[in-house]
């Protein structure tokens, strides 16, 4: 209901900005709270709460749910398959953020509280071909996730569940699949696919180099699903009857070169194509089937990946010139992968 206050966790991040933001714009009070200093955050709402607090401790989740009616908790430490694959302790130990979050919620009367899973929670050996089988919400069991990142996620449900059933809480959540848009992280490691293609592509055009590095062999494929149709499905969830976790992705399967040929079309330039195989790839194939969600509670994803990117192209190019002025600065080489050319598995 317009009035109530609602708290952003990690609302100095992509997908907290954008959330913050809708939530003002329908009359919410919008309490953002990120580790980030101020400066760093994507977006800053002048009209929000915005405390910078690390929640990994008890005291700070307090101070962030005290008074509030609901929680959408986004906080972790996350990133695109180069941050993952080599910072597993470091996502794991968003664990501390949501066992406290959940803790300091349940204390203060938190109303409604929702929690942004991942597709990384799903078994490794359904996401073995890049010919996809969707991935249904069942397909979570028995547990097999991606190492670190989908571990913890997979145990922070688990914990919403347990609250639920245990203390009577009400507990939501979701298991986003890829999602891309301005206002993210577009360079420094935790990019993901979209916005790396993009600025790979961007400063290919900058330098007059015309080729480009993909990690894996660009066959893997995945869906991706516009900031938009996340921000509006999450709310969706957290005001629906559904207490499993629920699918929230685009169902537009595309392969890593697929994607490269739309961000080359936006650009207009074609580029020589360079396989990196030792680089993080992540699984072959994942996708989201949106049977459940669309019969539960009748969303589905509404933007095309063409759509997406062209917006998302835009806002990084515009970046780019604010930081760069049309220079490229010295790029890191990519990582090498965890599980290059093999399945994730438990010991892997
Ligand atoms: P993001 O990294 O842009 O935002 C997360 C924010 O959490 C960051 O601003 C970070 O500073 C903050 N944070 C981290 N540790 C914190 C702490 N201890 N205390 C306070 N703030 C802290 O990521 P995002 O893309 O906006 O993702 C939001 C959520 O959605 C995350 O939980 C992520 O795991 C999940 N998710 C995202 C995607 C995706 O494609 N973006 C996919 C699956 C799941």
């Amino acid at each position: 209901m317009a009035g109530e206050l609602v708290v952003v966790a990690g609302g100095g991040g992509f997908i907290g900005g954008h959330l913050a933001a809708d939530l003002m714009r329908q009359g919410f009070r919008v309490r953002s709270v990120d580790r980030k200093p101020m400066d760093e955050w994507y977006q800053v709402h002048n009209d929000a709460e915005n405390l910078v607090a690390d929640l990994n401790g008890i005291d700070a989740c307090r101070q962030a749910c005290q008074g509030a009616d609901q929680v959408y908790q986004l906080a972790a430490d996350m990133g695109g398959m180069g941050f993952i694959e080599t910072h597993k302790a470091e996502c794991m130990l968003s664990v501390l953020i949501n066992t406290h979050m959940l803790m300091a919620a349940r204390d203060a009367g938190v109303q409604k509280f929702f929690y942004s899973s991942s597709a990384c929670v799903y078994n490794g050996d359904k996401q073995v071909d890049e010919d996809v089988v969707a991935l249904k919400e069942e397909d979570a069991y028995p547990a097999l996730p991606e190492d670190g990142y989908g571990w913890e996620k997979l145990f922070s449900e688990r914990m919403c569940r347990h609250f639920r059933e245990d203390y009577g809480m009400y507990t939501r959540v979701a298991r986003y699949h890829n999602v891309y848009g301005p206002f993210g992280t577009w360079e420094g490691g935790r990019e993901k696919a979209p916005a790396a293609m993009c600025r790979k592509v961007i400063e290919a055009k900058l330098t007059g180099d015309h080729s480009i590095e993909i990690w894996g062999d660009g066959k893997q494929t995945r869906s991706f699903m516009y900031i938009d149709d996340c921000v509006n499905g999450s709310q969706k969830i957290m005001h629906s009857d559904s207490i499993e976790p629920l699918n929230l992705g685009s169902n537009e399967l595309v392969t890593i070169n697929g994607l490269v040929d739309i961000v080359e079309d936006i650009a207009g330039i074609k580029l020589d194509r360079k396989y990196n195989l030792d680089a993080p790839k992540g699984v072959n194939g994942r996708n989201s089937d949106n049977t459940l969600i669309e019969n539960e509670i009748g969303w589905s994803p509404s933007i095309r990946l063409r759509d997406g990117m062209e917006k998302t192209y835009k806002w990084i190019y515009d970046e780019h010139m604010k930081k760069y002025n049309g220079k490229v600065p010295q790029r890191e080489a990519a990582p090498k992968g965890a599980h290059v050319g093999k399945k994730a598995t438990a010991a892997s």
